[in-house]
């Protein structure tokens, strides 16, 4: 991979074309159908890559053009699971959801994202990263009536997500991550077994790998959420002595207009840190500047060959101006203090 200074990239989603879904949604539906579909989500998927060339992203990734959902569609293609017969969960201790039900072991069909990765590598030679939902936020965004174990449901789908994970990584993509939103709910779960899962789901890997924990899409159940946690969120502090210890070797995080204090960032000392820059959850364009001041503040924890600057989580649900406009911003702050970092040399 080539070694940029302070490369950029985006947590992962970015807003779909509204003429393949409906945009500024989470979970819209596709408006094509079997071939157009198959081929409108390879246009999409070529839209993005050159939206984040043009805004001077240096790791691109799909925008997950082709998925309706980040956890679900991959789950979608797995046996075991009953997407009829479904049932009422609470997701992250949150919201109530209809979620499917596992029925048998869980095993994988065929790859999921394999296609989409290799279509990808074709289209760029700039370092790519893909996303997968980690075990944790998988098995509870499910409704469990086979194992009845949590950690051993999340043990299983870390087996299958490293078969996918290997034919990734063999396909080109340079970084493979997982989202797991979940970390930042059930702590002592992750420290007992959450990170051995992700520890088995990256195992024999020689790309790299990334974890993303972040407060969630900015969309109502998860910004109401946000208001309950008082004025210092120190759910990071929990989780973060232990992952600073894994064989995952970045941790994707939010930082921008977040109540996290930046200072727990020092826990993960020796760790590469996608620092997200960018708020996802508001329709203001950052200004270059703003981006830079958080950039410089993660720096005091951050080595700067370190520090991977990013947006705080995926941007599926913004309008696509709204969306150009905060990739602009990244690429624009991500210089600023590059060339601070390049005047001191
Ligand atoms: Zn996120």
């Amino acid at each position: 991979m080539k070694q940029t200074l302070l490369p950029t990239s985006t947590a992962g989603s970015l807003p779909k074309p509204s003429w393949l879904a409906e945009p500024e949604t989470l979970w819209s539906a596709w408006k094509l159908q079997d071939e157009e579909l198959k081929s409108g989500k390879q246009d999409a998927l070529r839209l993005a890559l050159q939206e984040q060339q043009h805004c001077g992203i240096d790791i691109v990734s799909d925008g997950e053009q082709s998925r309706q959902h980040f956890v679900t569609t991959f789950i979608e293609h797995l046996n075991g699971v009953d997407f009829i017969h479904r049932k009422t969960v609470r997701i992250r201790d949150r919201y109530d959801a209809s979620v499917p039900t596992v029925v048998g072991p869980v095993s994988r069909q065929k790859p999921v994202f394999v296609d989409d990765a290799k279509f990808l590598r074709k289209q760029t030679k700039q370092p790519i990263k893909w996303a997968l939902p980690g075990p944790m936020t998988m098995i509870d965004t499910l409704y469990d009536d086979y194992y009845k174990s949590r950690e051993q449901l999340a043990w299983e789908f870390a087996i299958i997500l490293n078969q996918e994970a290997k034919e990734l990584e063999a396909a080109g993509v340079n970084i493979i991550q997982f989202d797991e939103p979940a970390f930042n709910v059930f702590f002592d779960e992750v420290n007992d077994w959450g990170i051995k899962c992700l520890e088995r789901a990256i195992e024999g890997l020689k790309c790299e790998t990334a974890v993303h924990i972040c407060y969630g899409y900015g969309i109502k159940a998860n910004t109401e959420w946000k208001k309950t946690l008082g004025s210092e969120w120190r759910q990071y502090e929990a989780i973060f002595p232990k992952l600073q210890q894994s064989n995952i070797d970045i941790i994707s995080l939010e930082c921008h207009n977040s109540r996290v204090p930046i200072e727990l960032l020092g826990l993960l000392r020796g760790k590469k840190v996608m620092v997200g820059a960018i708020d996802v959850a508001t329709d203001t364009i950052e200004t270059p500047e703003e981006v830079a001041a958080t950039l410089r503040e993660a720096l005091q924890y951050v080595d700067a060959d370190k520090l991977y600057p990013c947006t705080n989580c995926g941007m599926a649900p913004l309008s696509r101006k709204v969306a150009t406009g905060k990739l602009n911003a990244l690429a624009a702050g991500a210089a600023i203090v590059r060339s601070e970092l390049q005047g001191k040399n």
